[in-house]
């Protein structure tokens, strides 16, 4: 298993690894060694995360990782973490990565093997450097230091292409282009062929000094459908494609750029890659711009500081947790305490986040376990899809604001404790502590009329716009913890819209819609 674990991605036959990893879980798993046999399938995993299939490596590193919190396993948590925040950072989810990334770091004992001390900190270093963090830079130096005491080139020449990469991401082009050199040079000695991602770091760095013949002459390699295709990167080229379209549009060559754009979003499109795509939508407006197409390039530019401000709210809150989870000290705790009420508010609307309701309603549950009742409500937007492509994904935006008022103006009048979270899209929850079903339904009867009878007309002409409710309460009879009380605010939620929408279903109303079974 240390060996597996130690394969540089570098120098690896991923077959070879897949079929070594699943033959040591069976093994493992024959002589009931469940760790070693969970350290396995994290490899497994990790294989099928670099063909593509995040979904799977990423389920398969929580499974592991509740099970390493369940048995304290130490090391199998620091492993876990450290492919969900790869797994995230290949979403798009850069909070997220973030976050298993300093986890993965900080559970690493230090007499683990040093090439996965070099793997933890660098991730941790590319998550940082994908926020455009000059501070990921030092993290590199670090790790570089140690790959060269272990004479490792594969690592090596990994940590400097990553490190040219997000140095030109964060503008640091002098940085950036010490690194290629070094990178060339190490080539050079070991005569390593160049790879895709390695291509387009050149390119991109050649072109952030302005060097554009350079830069067109670096990527061209790329373009070879046999190198394209066969890129073992997550993001199947994509990256590539948009750092040669942004060479060609500076080139003044439009249609080889759109050419490239086209294909670099459809396979953003294909295999999900989310940062990449709002990078392609900036590109997409420039290019609009420079064909003196101004009308599409104004549209493009909105959609891409829509999608890119989302994105950097989600980062704000990686920053925030990132700096909580570091900084323990006293002096830092008031700082922190901001930072933490950032991090627990939904970036459209002010809300409380899902976050937020994760971590207080499980204590409200069980403070009131048997006593004093506690009353949600589940809000979902009836028809939203439609005010979204009838008028405009804009106007959605600020029907989700104006909602999130009406919710904020009903959990105020009815107590100091209840609060309005966005559980994510345009479903809401309205938590009622100390209020009774009873009172519970009627507030959350209010809410719905008060949506249904706002002046919307301005915002959406003549679109209705309401809400269906699930309601539902702890103790009911017994005490409920947090996915059974949710669950059954849920499935009223499903009644309400099966039974014609913009209506209040609550636990005396009906049972639940599903056949048994
Ligand atoms: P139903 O009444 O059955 O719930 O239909 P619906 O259209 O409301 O539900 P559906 O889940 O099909 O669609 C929800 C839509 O909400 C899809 C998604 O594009 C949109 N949406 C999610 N988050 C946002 C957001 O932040 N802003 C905007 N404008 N739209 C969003
Ligand atoms: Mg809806
Ligand atoms: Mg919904």
């Amino acid at each position: 298993m240390d060996e597996l674990e130690a394969l540089s991605r570098f120098d690896t036959d991923l077959d070879g690894v897949a079929a070594s990893a699943e033959g040591a879980a069976i093994a493992a798993r024959t002589l009931d060694l469940t760790e070693l046999a969970l350290r396995a399938d994290l490899v497994a995993a990790d294989v099928r995360r670099r063909r593509g299939h995040l979904a799977d490596a990423g389920s398969t590193a929580q499974a592991v990782q509740r099970w390493a919190t369940e048995h304290q396993a130490r090391f199998l948590l620091a492993r876990s973490h450290h492919l969900l925040a790869a797994v995230f950072q290949e979403l798009g989810d850069l909070s997220q990565a973030l976050e298993h990334a300093v986890h993965s770091v900080d559970l690493l004992d230090a007499d683990v093997p040093v090439e996965l001390r070099i793997d933890h900190r660098k991730r941790l270093a590319d998550c940082l450097g994908l926020q455009g963090d000059a501070g990921a830079q030092d993290r590199y130096a670090e790790v570089l230091v140690l790959a060269e005491q272990l004479g490792d080139v594969g690592r090596l020449s990994q940590i400097l292409n990553n490190s040219a990469y997000t140095a030109s991401l964060a503008g640091l082009h002098e940085t950036a282009q010490a690194a290629v050199a070094r990178l060339q040079a190490l080539s050079a000695e070991h005569g390593l062929t160049t790879d895709l991602a390695t291509t387009d770091t050149v390119g991109r760095v050649l072109m952030g000094l302005g060097r554009l013949d350079d830069a067109e002459e670096a990527l061209r390699p790329g373009l070879d459908p046999a190198v394209l295709d066969g890129s073992r990167d997550g993001d199947a080229g994509a990256d590539f494609l948009l750092t040669h379209a942004e060479v060609q549009r500076a080139r003044g060559r439009l249609d080889e750029a759109r050419a490239s754009l086209q294909e670099c979003i459809r396979r953003c499109e294909e295999h999900g890659l989310t940062s990449i795509r709002i990078r392609a939508r900036r590109e997409e407006a420039a290019l609009h711009a420079d064909a003196g197409d101004f009308e599409a390039a104004y549209a493009e530019h909105v959609r891409y500081a829509d999608a890119a401000l989302a994105l950097q709210s989600e980062q704000r809150d990686a920053r925030a947790r990132t700096l909580q989870a570091m900084y323990e000290a006293t002096e830092a705790r008031q700082q922190s305490r901001r930072y933490r009420e950032l991090s627990l508010r939904d970036a459209l609307t002010g809300l409380y986040n899902r976050r937020h309701l994760d971590e207080q309603l499980p204590g409200l549950l069980a403070a009131a376990a048997g006593r004093r009742p506690v009353s949600v409500g589940l809000v979902d937007l009836d028809h939203f899809k439609r005010i979204n492509d009838t008028c405009s994904h804009e106007v959605g935006d600020e029907v989700l604001r104006q909602v999130a008022r009406v919710l904020e103006a009903v959990a105020s009048t009815v107590g100091e404790e209840a609060f309005a979270a966005r559980m994510g899209g345009e479903e809401f929850l309205l938590v009622m502590p100390g209020t009774d079903i009873d009172r519970a339904t009627a507030v959350l009867e209010q809410l719905r009329h008060g949506i249904a009878h706002k002046q919307w007309d301005h915002l959406v002409g003549a679109l209705p716009v309401t809400v269906s409710i699930g309601a539902a309460v702890s103790p009911d009879p017994l005490p409920l913890d947090t996915p059974e009380l949710l669950g059954r605010a849920d499935a009223r939620l499903y009644v309400a819209k099966r039974t014609g929408r913009d209506r209040v279903i609550g636990p005396r109303d009906a049972l639940t819609p599903r056949a048994t079974g």
